[in-house]
């Protein structure tokens, strides 16, 4: 089969199961679509394995999730995105292939991010998971068909993102948690988390809540009038209220 090179236009032989190659002329790294070839690229990792742990530890204290966790499994594999480029929107990552976290949709490239083109040999890459494209660029077309009418993606390539498959025990709670960890940005995207018991919520919380019912309680007592009572209770719920969003959000 012949396919063109998008870089210099030069015609290349590809084998009828070859969907990985690289132009013979100009070395671009291309990928092969049922409808197109488009220029295939990666990005390098940025954390290490040896980070996983501090990475996601940190992130469950802000949850509130305070306890020891124990990884019991950690490995690196590359995920592919169709990345749209161009026009107002800038750039959009779609899935290009299926997963059970598709939360992982929403990663985001760091704009000093280096495209590299993907190559199978690269000592990032060799030995390394790669998964598969199962999403053609055809269908993430249809989905989007009017953005992408109005100009606003005119180049499209496919981007292998690293993430780290992590699974953890988390002291007090029975079973395996997994999460993925962008392996560039250190974001973490999972579809589940350890519960946080009541007794671990901070004492603060258990403070407003108590002073909470004490002001209600006493304003009950002192005044007698319904009416009074209920404008009163309303009142004094505002700032109730938003005492206790404040210390939810800082929870998260
Ligand atoms: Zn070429």
């Amino acid at each position: 089969m012949k396919v063109k090179c998008n870089q210099c236009g030069a015609e290349l032989k590809v084998k009828p199961n070859e969907i990985f190659f690289s132009c013979t002329y100009c070395g671009s790294s291309l990928y092969l679509d049922a409808s197109q070839v488009s220029f295939h690229y990666y990005l390098a990792p940025k954390i290490i394995d040896g980070d996983l742990k501090l990475i996601l530890s940190a992130f469950l204290q802000r949850k509130s999730l305070k306890q020891k966790i124990r990884i019991e499994k950690k490995e690196i594999f590359y995920f592919p995105f169709w990345l749209l480029k161009g026009g107002e929107k800038g750039i959009k990552l779609k899935l290009a292939a299926s997963t059970a976290i598709d939360e992982i949709e929403k990663v985001v490239i760091p704009p000093a991010g280096k495209l590299n083109f993907f190559d199978p040999e690269n000592e990032d890459i060799k030995g390394k998971k790669i998964v598969a494209p199962g999403i053609a660029y055809e269908s993430v077309k249809k989905n989007m068909e009017d953005e992408i009418k109005k100009g606003d993606f005119s180049q499209i390539m496919l981007l292998h993102l690293p993430f780290f498959l992590c699974q953890y025990r988390y002291a007090g709670e029975k079973g395996v948690f997994t999460v993925l960890i962008d392996a560039v940005g250190g974001k973490i995207f999972a579809n589940s988390f350890p519960h946080v018991s009541l007794e671990k919520i901070d004492s603060e919380f258990f403070w407003a809540i108590g002073i909470t019912c004490i002001i209600f309680f006493m304003e009950g007592l002192i005044f007698k009038n319904l009416l009074v009572k209920v404008f009163v209770y309303f009142i004094s719920a505002f700032p109730l209220y938003f005492l206790l969003q404040y210390l939810l959000r800082k929870k998260r």
